[in-house]
């Protein structure tokens, strides 16, 4: 009988290395037939600590599911946004995962940025939708308890997060509902009756909702075999979250935690009361038990291959029993047991981060039983390279086998399975039931080895990995990215076209080959609506990494009365008698604390043609953490100069019509603190000042002056982008001057107005504008203009980050105006 396990990828990661304590601990795991999944709206709402303490100290199979995937956030480490930092912290959270030892799940809601209620959530992540994936991941794991993070009510603090009580409770209810989403039953689940849903309350400073009542748990203890206390790991899990900035100091010593019974039978004093976790409840489980418990009581520190043939026997022990969940999760457990126990070292590797269709790479395998427990190799499959071996693995001895493995062109991308279709309003596209809750793609190739362990067959599945010896970072591992043969790109991203004068721009459409090429011929097109060119290319031939560009040119006539189009390339490849399409794109993200992200988006160019004028020249720009907006003030027309410490002298500043700061300028960088005199000499000698938002919150608060009069950095937002604007100022030149800002400039906007307002403003400061969320009072620091000698200082929170890279005119246009605020004669 062949076991298959198919182990989780941890690709972007040295392959995992296992100490006998790591061994002992995942022994006596073995005797805990329990499972808890914890419940919430983002990555990093989780309680990591608790998470720690059940997977690690309690032994349960605990599951964190995040309905979302973060997209929505802040990104403090650079400057992705949406779908990007979605892909980012999906990867902080299965690092966040392998420290604190719960498994991943996310459904196919999207973080569409930060709502106050309940309702907007569900409306636009479609509730039924959130909710069958939230059963189906139920059905699946099959937890004994659910804990949610937060109510179901305004306490909650953000809409995602009432609404994933919401669903969480509701899920409760219809995961043991046959007449629910019952078209899941023919994809191998059940109904499944979770025992008891409860909600880890909190308290959170501002908000407390724990009471004495409720049931306490202490999950502050030290695990002797790990040498860390919960609050250990639990700091070390929790820092992952890297891009939210959420680094925290470890904690040791008594930790409460505290729950309250949302549904189900109330606990008296542990989580699990009434819940059977032991073997007892498995027919034959009481058998198992005690050999687990003989393995346990012979298990050598020094010397673990001694336990594999009672594993073995484990193993076959549960392969007698009756199919389940369990029977399969502990199977699965015996034989990573097995393969930490003989140290056996499998390893599937290339020397290529990418495996380009049509061409082919080359596979090193690597087999060692380090520990020389009894194991045979037979056979060592990989896509269609398959090599029988019938070897016996002599101890600490290198086996290794050098492959080349052609890529076909059928080969799919690897493009992350949520973004393979185009996504919703507020929810990602997946149609296939069987990838719904998994946080990711399965690695593109896996190569499974055959071999017999102690008389028993049993297989096991490795991902090939990119692995390359960096001479600073050492030894890595990255995934194996499959890519088409061409990739091509366009630029600019953005082109503003005056409307009423007649103007003209070049597009740059590139196309870089990914392989060798003999005969390379491309018809090229470009497409805007109104008009389609192509151009044809022959008889290159073309080496991996070449590039060749295509110019065209585009006016503002060809958009007849659009007032925003967009430029999309299409290329016909031949090469010999070998025809591919080529159009997409591929976005790399690398960053040092996660694996490599790869995803593929077909490459556009943004065309507005619309009614701007632009006063002034010359900005200077600070950047802050990260932001697309020097690229929109180009299109813009403006020369801009990017500002570093050094550079912000009175003598460099004063050639600036503007002088702006990125997002969070202030948070990020101590120095600012230090040049307020400069930068208000510079306004009073006539320059403009224009600070976008800084935060104010529990990461990062500025503590540095920004005006020249007071104001403070508040946490108020507006998030809903449709919300009406009112003009509190309408004569005010910010309105008027040089483009005449109406209701119809704030059409279009995207994820929210704006966001860290100013409040408690000095008198001296003008706030032209006010906003309100439904059912909210009106807020009036979004936009605040002050005189100071002869120039202007401005603070504002509206998303110009968020508008500008998405195309929305009105920004444009009232960005424009906030830089002419100084060439306004009179004012
Ligand atoms: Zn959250």
């Amino acid at each position: 009988m062949i076991a298959l396990l198919y182990v989780l990828p941890v690709s972007g990661q040295s392959p995992a290395a296992y100490t006998s304590a790591d061994i002992f601990l995942q022994l006596k795991k073995l005797k805990v037939l329990g499972s808890v999944l914890y419940f919430a709206a983002h990555p990093d709402d989780e309680n990591t600590r608790l998470l720690a303490w059940l997977a690690r100290e309690r032994l349960y199979r605990t599951g964190y599911l995040s309905l979302t995937r973060g997209d929505g956030g802040q990104n403090l480490i650079g400057d992705e946004q949406g779908i990007d930092l979605g892909l980012i912290r999906t990867q902080e959270l299965l690092a966040a995962r392998r420290t604190d030892g719960a498994e991943q799940f996310f459904s196919r809601a999207f973080d569409f940025g930060f709502s106050k209620s309940t309702d907007e959530a569900m409306e636009k992540w479609g509730k039924e939708k959130v909710l069958s994936d939230a059963v189906w991941i139920i059905r699946k794991f099959q937890p004994d308890i659910i804990i949610t993070r937060f109510p179901e009510d305004s306490r909650a603090g953000h809409g995602h997060h009432s609404a994933s009580a919401v669903v969480a409770h509701e899920a409760f209810r219809a995961a043991a509902d046959p007449n629910r989403f019952p078209e899941q039953f023919k994809y191998g689940v059940q109904p499944w009756q979770v025992k008891r849903i409860l909600w880890n309350t909190f308290n959170f400073g501002t908000t407390n909702t724990t009471s004495s009542d409720q049931l306490k748990i202490d999950v502050g203890g030290y695990n002797a075999l790990l040498g860390k206390s919960y609050g250990e790991i639990a700091a070390e899990s929790r820092s992952q979250h890297k891009s939210q900035g959420f680094g925290v100091p470890a904690s040791r010593g008594a930790q409460l935690e505290y729950f309250s019974l949302v549904e189900g039978d109330a606990p008296q004093s542990d989580l699990m009361d009434g819940i059977n976790i032991s073997w007892e409840k498995i027919e034959g489980g009481s058998a198992i038990d005690a050999m687990i418990d003989d393995i346990l009581q012979h298990y050598s520190l020094l010397n673990p291959e001694n336990s594999i043939p009672a594993l073995v026997n484990l193993y076959k022990a549960l392969q007698a029993l009756k199919d389940g969940n369990w029977k399969k999760q502990k199977q699965e457990e015996v034989q990573r047991l097995i393969e930490q126990c003989s140290g056996l070292w499998l390893e599937a590797t290339t020397g290529n981060e990418q495996a380009v269709e049509g061409d082919s790479i080359k596979i090193t395998i690597a087999v060692n039983n380090r520990l020389g427990a009894p194991i045979q190799l037979n056979r060592i499959n990989l896509d269609v390279l398959d090599t029988t071996l019938a070897m016996n693995l002599d101890k600490n001895r290198n086996v290794t086998l050098q492959k080349t493995l052609y890529v076909f062109t059928t080969k799919p991308i690897s493009q992350p399975y949520w973004l393979e279709q185009k996504m919703s309003d507020g929810s990602f596209n997946v149609n296939d039931q069987l990838l719904i809750g998994k946080p990711q793609n399965e690695p593109a190739y896996q190569a499974r080895f055959d071999l017999v362990i102690a008389g028993q067959p049993f297989t096991f599945i490795k991902p090939v990995q990119y692995k390359h010896t960096d001479p600073v970072k050492g030894e890595l591992y990255q995934p194996l990215v499959v890519v088409p043969s061409s990739t091509v790109t366009t630029e600019p991203s953005v082109i503003i076209f005056r409307k009423n004068e007649k103007q003209k721009a070049e597009v740059a459409i590139t196309v870089t080959a990914n392989k060798r090429f003999t005969d390379y011929k491309a018809k090229i097109s470009k497409r805007l609506t109104y008009d389609n060119s192509t151009k044809i290319d022959s008889n290159f031939t073309m080496q991996p990494g070449m590039q060749r560009q295509y110019i065209f040119a585009i006016d503002n006539g060809m958009l007849k009365d659009k007032e925003q189009d967009f430029v999309q390339a299409f290329v016909e490849l031949k090469n010999g008698t070998e025809e591919q399409p080529a159009y997409l794109n591929l976005n790399n993200i690398q960053y040092d604390h996660i694996p490599h992200i790869h995803y593929f988006y077909q490459d556009a160019i943004k065309v507005l043609n619309i009614d701007i004028k632009t006063v002034g020249k010359k900005i200077g720009y600070i950047e802050g953490a990260g932001d697309k907006v020097t690229i929109a003030l180009h299109q813009m027309g403006y020369e801009v100069t990017v500002l570093k410490e050094q550079d912000i002298t009175p003598f460099i500043l004063k050639q600036f019509d503007a002088v702006i700061t990125g997002v969070r300028a202030y948070n990020v960088h101590d120095y600012l603190e230090g040049k307020h005199d400069v930068l208000m000499d510079y306004v009073k000698e006539g320059g403009n000042l224009i600070v976008q938002y800084n935060t104010s919150n529990f990461i990062s608060s500025v503590t540095a002056k920004i005006g020249p009069y007071p104001f403070a950095i508040s946490r108020n937002r507006v998030t809903d982008e449709t919300a009406a604007v009112n003009f509190l100022l309408p004569n005010h030149p910010v309105l008027n001057y040089p483009n005449k800002i109406t209701a119809k400039d704030f059409n279009n906007w995207v994820q929210e107005r704006g966001i860290y307002f100013a409040e408690q403003l000095d008198s001296a400061y003008e706030a032209p504008l006010s906003m309100a969320d439904p059912n909210e009072k009106e807020q009036k620091g979004s936009l605040i203009i002050a005189n100071y000698g002869k120039g202007k200082f401005v603070y504002t929170g509206l998303v110009f980050f968020r508008e500008l890279p998405a195309g929305i005119p009105g920004a444009y246009r009232l960005l424009a105006n906030i830089i002419a605020l100084n060439k306004k004669k009179g004012f």
